[in-house]
């Protein structure tokens, strides 16, 4: 059993804890935990949650959301308490994907939408059952759950990697988020910061909905609990922590106009329950999971979701698990020529 240490207690940290801890002794180190007050130094608490496919730039980011979805499929029949549910999604894109030849079209009752049900300006919709689930219960839930498991917690804030380097681990995962722009020994400028703003309202609204037409991208998350999150906005380089209200009376404009029959135009007429802001871990080059041997600490990456922490997680978990085996039980020449 080797030690492991996991910087970030984010849903990426703590899915990488989840795979490691089924063989080694984990410890997580973080400045912000599951249970804290929300801040908008990290993105897990802020986000709505929906297992959205797409996105993806390689083979290997289609492959990670798939292991992400099966085991959060799994995770939700498992452990209804986590909070995570079963959801019809309606997904619209105003750009040229063939929705035939989509990766997702392996998910539960995928099919392409007829052109009749398509919102203005979109091309083409896919449907599929997905997952959703409610962040302030999940991560504390998964906290103690792991702990059950015997990962334990510890709340550290570190300047530079190498601060942690006292704690003896075989192997450091590095899971920290828009940290990885601000540790010293990282200081990785393809960190990028983008804000996000959301409003959680009372409906009994039970579908999935998201329309992405490339600039902006509209959605409505049920929590199947009576609330509704609505979004969302994408605002590079800012991370100004006040609720804009601007934004989301476009919201409620945009949403009217995809699902008139559902959602007014007029933000006064909704039941609010809060607003949220925080602020995604974008990563310019793209996602990064990758070994790393820096102040004599065997580090595995594991940042840079954007908005897709969720839905790469239990995927981008595996991954780093495996390069942790690789660190671990090198091949040996002799091994190789088996
Ligand atoms: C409005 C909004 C809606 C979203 N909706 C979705 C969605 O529907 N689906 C989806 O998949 N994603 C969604 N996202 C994106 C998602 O929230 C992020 O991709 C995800 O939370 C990133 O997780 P993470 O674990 O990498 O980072 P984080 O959650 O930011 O965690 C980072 C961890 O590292 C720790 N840390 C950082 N620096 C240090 C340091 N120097 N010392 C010690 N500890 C440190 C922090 O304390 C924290 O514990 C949304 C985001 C926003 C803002």
């Amino acid at each position: 059993m080797a030690r492991i240490t996991i910087v970030g207690s984010g849903i990426v940290g703590m899915a990488t804890a989840a795979m490691l801890s089924r063989h080694h002794k984990v410890t997580i180190i973080a400045r912000n935990l599951p249970g804290d007050e929300p801040s908008i130094d990290w993105a897990s608490p802020w986000a709505g949650v929906s297992f959205v496919a797409g996105g993806c730039t390689s083979a290997r980011e289609e492959k990670m959301q798939l292991d992400s979805f099966t085991e959060l499929w799994r995770w939700g029949e498992a452990y209804p308490e986590s909070s995570i549910r079963r959801v019809r999604m309606e997904d619209f894109y105003d750009d040229d994907k063939n929705p035939e030849e989509v990766w997702w079209k392996v998910l539960p009752e995928f099919r392409v939408l007829p052109a009749h049900v398509l919102p203005k300006g979109a091309k083409a919709g896919t449907s599929y059952t997905t997952l959703v689930l409610n962040p302030s219960i999940f991560l504390p839930w998964l906290k103690q759950q792991l702990e059950g498991w015997g990962v334990e917690f510890r709340r550290m804030h570190l300047n530079a990697l190498s601060d942690a380097s006292h704690l003896r681990h075989d192997v450091l995962i590095n899971a920290t988020g828009i940290g990885s722009k601000f540790l010293s020994d990282i200081a990785d400028q393809d960190v990028e910061l983008v804000r996000g703003q959301t409003l959680i309202v009372k409906s009994d609204y039970q579908k999935m909905f998201m329309h992405d037409n490339g600039k902006d991208y509209t959605y409505a998350i049920p929590r199947m609990d009576g609330t509704v999150i609505l979004g969302g906005i994408r605002q590079p380089d800012s991370t100004n922590p006040e609720v804009d209200l601007e934004i989301s009376k476009d919201i409620v404009r945009r949403l009217n106009a995809d699902l008139p029959n559902v959602f007014s135009a007029d933000l006064a007429e909704y039941d609010i329950i809060g607003h949220n802001v925080g602020i995604r871990p974008g990563r310019s080059s793209g996602i990064r999971i990758e070994r790393d041997l820096r102040g004599g600490q065997n580090i595995v990456h594991v940042y840079g979701f954007s908005g897709g922490g969720y839905i790469h997680s239990f995927g981008a978990a595996r991954m780093a698990r495996d390069l942790v085996e690789d660190v671990l039980f090198p091949l040996s020449r002799s091994v190789a020529k088996l």
